[in-house]
């Protein structure tokens, strides 16, 4: 497997015989951290998720939940609870993913072959639904009864936070904001199957899409001229999310307009999220957001007023980074796990 040594974070007061395990499971990584209540993490270690098949998946959570325990002295029997903050969609009360976007399986089940194999209590969660908890108990939202959590990465999702309550819906997917329409002319189609979603044009999976599309409107001229086109061999099949943003930060003029229109897109998507939910704050996280801050959020903060009705909250990177999911993992088992 291509598990990486532990880091460990020996972290000054933290309650070692109050441990938790939270889990951020995305489309491409797991990661997994022992924390205390306090998300002091004593230990994390990460892998590319095994997609070989759909039990696969618990089972490699079960390996590493022993893997760093083992590694760092901890009695697995000891553990208080897990919290599992996993890509969508699902059926939280059943812990499992139905049909997850990022998987090839029609149901993936999480929460009874670990608790089963482990003896230990464990929730699922929406991964983004997750951050907004993660944000309020150990982030930038405390305190906060009105916030929304956005993230930008292989899909993209939110968690919302309204009049104290995190909004949840009857399966857990109250907040899959990725998929509302954008474009009715649908001309885009998703990971799910559906077109014109918002996640179909601005994700980080989804934007070569969006780039060989809107690539056909320039002259052909100018898009052999770029860049862009040079850093890909001429062959734009090739094309990733990290080409557009590395040839825009050296000032290659098609790629900069690229960006812009993608950040009004995303200035579409916000402009919802913040009709719909009426936040404070929104911080946004993701890999494409934290590799590409500017490049993200400004446009976003440009044209937001455009198509937003409500008042514009604060928009800021989340301070908890690539952490955002593991911590949101862990605000889930202290919320929904009932220690045995
Ligand atoms: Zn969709």
């Amino acid at each position: 497997m291509l598990g990486r040594r532990p880091r460990v974070f020996w972290v000054k007061g933290l309650v070692k015989d109050e441990l938790w395990i939270g889990i951020d499971l995305g489309g491409t990584w797991v990661r997994v951290a022992v924390s205390d209540r306090n998300g002091h993490f004593a230990a994390k270690t990460s892998e590319k998720v095994d997609k070989s098949g759909a039990m696969a998946i618990s089972g490699q959570m079960i390996r590493l939940i022993r893997f760093l325990c083992h590694e760092h002295g901890f009695d697995v029997k000891s553990l208080r609870g897990i919290g599992i903050a996993a890509t969508g969609p699902l059926v939280q009360q059943e812990g499992v993913l139905i049909h997850p976007t990022a998987m090839p399986f029609d149901c993936v089940p999480i929460t009874k072959p670990i608790s089963k194999e482990l003896g230990i209590p464990s929730c699922l969660i929406n991964d983004a639904a997750g951050a907004a908890l993660g944000e309020k108990k150990f982030g930038a939202a405390k305190g906060l009864d009105n916030y929304a959590y956005i993230t930008i990465s292989t899909g993209i999702g939110c968690g919302a936070i309204v009049n104290g309550t995190l909004l949840l819906g009857k399966d857990g997917n109250a907040h899959e904001v990725g998929h509302i329409v954008i474009d009715y002319e649908g001309r885009l189609t998703c990971g799910c199957g559906k077109r014109g979603h918002w996640e179909a044009y601005c994700s980080g999976s989804n934007i070569p899409n969006f780039i060989r599309m809107r690539l056909k409107d320039e002259p052909r001229k100018t898009v052999e001229e770029s860049l862009l086109f040079r850093m890909v061999g001429g062959d734009l099949s090739r094309l990733r999310a990290i080409d557009l943003f590395a040839a825009a930060r050296k000032a290659d003029n098609i790629s900069a307009k690229l960006v812009e229109q993608i950040g009004v897109l995303n200035a579409i998507g916000f402009a919802n999220v913040i009709n719909a939910y009426d936040p404070s704050l929104i911080t946004v996280g993701g890999t494409v957001t934290l590799r590409n801050k500017a490049m993200i959020l400004n446009p976003i903060r440009k044209h937001v007023k455009d198509y937003a009705l409500n008042r514009i909250p604060k928009i800021t990177v989340t301070p908890l980074g690539d952490d955002v999911g593991l911590y949101g993992a862990i605000a889930a088992a202290l919320t929904y796990v009932s220690p045995c």
